[in-house]
């Protein structure tokens, strides 16, 4: 039996800050690790400016909770599940991720936490651990599994090289010169193509 490892941001959903700054009309909100590669600064100015619009986590839950699963993302996913055993390893928070798990059946994922205050205010992180997309792949090779992983960025390349068959899914092309080892995909059909050439190479 393979694991599909699956990344979540940019695979099955659109970038949440992305989308949160667009439906919010708060740019600033828009800044990624690529503007301030202090991911501890960043993200202590996103809570300072959800507070300063007021917005608590059920805010932006309900904000979130008008976002989409990418177009064909449900109908992968569910192919997906009938061969392998999928789980989604992600640097979002389950907070954030919880309404697009609902539209995309509840699958199991793995990610990071936000804490809130009585008044539902975000006031803090928590990461579950460093690096634990590629952790969690090789807890599964421990286990005996095979595993195949897919994810779009540079925080996805740890977790595709721990893996027996790494796949790029619309990767930006600074990523994919940089990781030119990885098979790189733009859509769902190749996806899932590329899995089921990795399940034979590999033999699983
Ligand atoms: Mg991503």
């Amino acid at each position: 039996m393979i694991v599909a490892c699956l990344d979540l941001e940019g695979v099955l959903i659109p970038e949440v800050w992305i989308g949160l700054a667009e439906t919010t009309g708060i740019p600033e909100l828009r800044r990624t690790t690529r503007e301030e590669p202090d991911y501890d600064k960043l993200m202590r100015e996103r809570m300072v400016l959800l507070d300063k619009h007021k917005l608590g986590l059920k805010d932006i839950q309900a904000v979130i909770d008008t976002l989409d699963p990418l177009d064909g993302a449900l109908e992968f996913l569910n192919r997906l599940r009938e061969t392998y055993q999928v789980v989604i390893l992600s640097d979002t928070y389950y907070e954030f991720a919880e309404p697009f798990m609902r539209k995309l059946g509840w699958p199991t994922i793995f990610c990071h936490r936000l804490e809130c205050d009585a008044n539902g205010r975000l006031v803090d992180y928590k990461l579950r651990m460093k690096d634990h997309k590629k952790a969690g792949v090789a807890a599964f090779r421990a286990l005996n599994f095979k595993t195949i992983a897919t994810g779009d960025s540079y925080n996805d390349t740890a977790m595709l090289g721990e893996a027996d068959y790494g796949i790029l899914f619309r990767a930006p092309d600074k990523v994919i010169a940089e990781f030119p080892q990885f098979p790189v995909t733009r859509t769902y059909d190749a996806l899932f193509d590329t899995f089921e050439h990795a399940r034979r190479s590999i033999g699983g």
